[in-house]
């Protein structure tokens, strides 16, 4: 280690191929090898939209014209991974995927996505660890889907086409207020944001087998930049209200405070918007939890939807969470005490801000405790209490005669009825 310069700046992707390859054995160094392992791998670095400056916080337009990664390149370090035993992957590391190899970077604001090149990487991938259990993406720049809905539209379907469901195209609108997006040389107007937010919607919305949708957005908003006032925080709300009323899904709303780099326009202002608006965003932050987090979680994840494989991973509080190794994995809250360590399958019983409490599938009615059977949806105290008077239930009339015929049928679909 101490021949290692750690200022030095890496030359670019040619020097990090080879290396890749033969680095790969450190995956089986780290705490979570052959448990819920995901391997980021990088494919582009720098943003198109050097060209006009870039965002007013965001250093990576500073790195210039964009590097992209060749597919082959990708594929070969993905392979080698995969014959170290990793087989879940994200590919992140970028400011937009539909904006890999795409046509025009360097000389437009909103490069063309590249249908071809997009197939390459992906299916590239998939050729080099054919039974992965995760292929996911990061970041998709609503600017690019605005500017080339017919083209991002083709390039998501691509992505569908090769990736595994749950997965989350994280997009950076920053700003539902106009003044702040001009001001801040932000990427979207906020209808140009909403019909982004639809094309994903079209795309991906349908359930795959994890039990989630193939890919949603994900919406990023960033607070204290410049020309903020009160009214960002009200259109910024208001946006998200509208995305409930137009019926969209969304997958998960981040707020984050902005931190200012050096090298940014932001850096001159610094935290000073920040610490003036510091307890409107602690109120506003709540009322996105409340208004918008927990409808389009109901919306998103109803109640009995199974979700397949989620790794039980820890205890607290008096529960067990787990999660489905992926994009921005949600957090799944059972009552009972299960093992951790094991993938398991589960079903929704209620709602959080930001997760989910689920029961165990299928659920076996005749040994699951008190608190598991208290938990369902319509069931609570009483029912529950009248359903283990009824044990053994034998067949669906004895569940029906405890329950009523609605509820025994909705629980049949995620339970059993085991000797008891
Ligand atoms: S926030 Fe995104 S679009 Fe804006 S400059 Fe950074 S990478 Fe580019």
């Amino acid at each position: 280690m101490d021949a290692v310069d750690p200022s030095r700046r890496r030359e670019g992707f040619r020097e990090v191929e080879g290396k890749a390859v033969r680095g790969a054995r450190v995956a089986r160094q780290h705490p979570c090898y052959g448990r819920n392992l995901i391997v980021e791998i990088e494919t582009y670095r720098g943003c198109p939209r050097f060209v006009v400056g870039g965002c007013s916080f965001c250093i990576e337009p500073l790195y210039g014209h964009p590097e992209f990664r060749e597919p082959e390149g990708v594929a070969r370090e993905v392979a080698a991974l995969y014959a170290e035993g990793v087989d879940r992957f994200r590919l992140g590391r970028q400011p937009d995927i539909l904006c890999y190899k795409a046509i025009g970077v360097g000389e437009v604001e909103f490069p063309r996505p590249n249908l071809e090149a997009l197939e390459r990487l992906f299916r590239g991938v998939r050729a080099a660890a054919p039974l992965l259990k995760t292929l996911h993406i990061d970041n998709v720049n609503p600017g690019t889907i605005a500017n080339h809905p017919r083209e991002s539209e083709e390039a998501l379907k691509i992505i569908v086409k090769y990736h595994t469901p749950g997965d989350v195209a994280a997009m950076g609108i920053e700003s539902a207020d106009p003044r702040v997006v001009r001001v801040n040389n932000l990427k979207v107007e906020p209808e140009e944001a909403m019909r982004a937010i639809e094309v994903v919607n079209r795309v991906g919305s349908e359930r795959g087998y994890s039990g989630l949708p193939h890919i949603l957005p994900g919406v990023n908003f960033v607070y204290g930049l410049m020309g903020e006032t009160r009214e960002t925080y009200e259109m910024n709300l208001e946006f998200m209200r509208e995305v409930l009323r137009r019926g969209l899904l969304v997958r998960r709303v981040n707020l984050r405070q902005v931190m200012p780099f050096p090298g940014t326009r932001m850096w001159e202002v610094g935290d000073s918007i920040i610490r003036r608006h510091k307890a409107l965003f602690k109120s506003h932050k709540l009322r996105m939890r409340v208004e918008v987090d927990l409808p389009m979680l109901r919306r998103l994840l109803p109640h009995w939807t199974i979700l397949r494989d989620a790794y039980v991973e820890a205890y607290g509080k008096g529960l067990t969470y787990a999660r489905q190794p992926g994009s921005y994995p949600m957090l799944l809250c059972c009552r009972s005490k299960l093992k951790l360590g094991e993938y398991r399958d589960f079903f929704v019983v209620d709602h959080g801000h930001r997760s989910v409490t689920v029961a165990p599938y299928p659920l076996d009615l005749n040994s699951a405790d008190r608190r598991l059977l208290e938990s369902l949806p319509g069931v609570g105290r009483r029912r529950a209490a009248r359903l283990m008077a009824a044990r053994p239930i034998r067949g669906a009339e004895g569940l029906e005669r405890a329950l009523g015929r609605e509820l025994a049928e909705a629980l049949l679909k995620v339970s059993t009825l085991g000797p008891s």
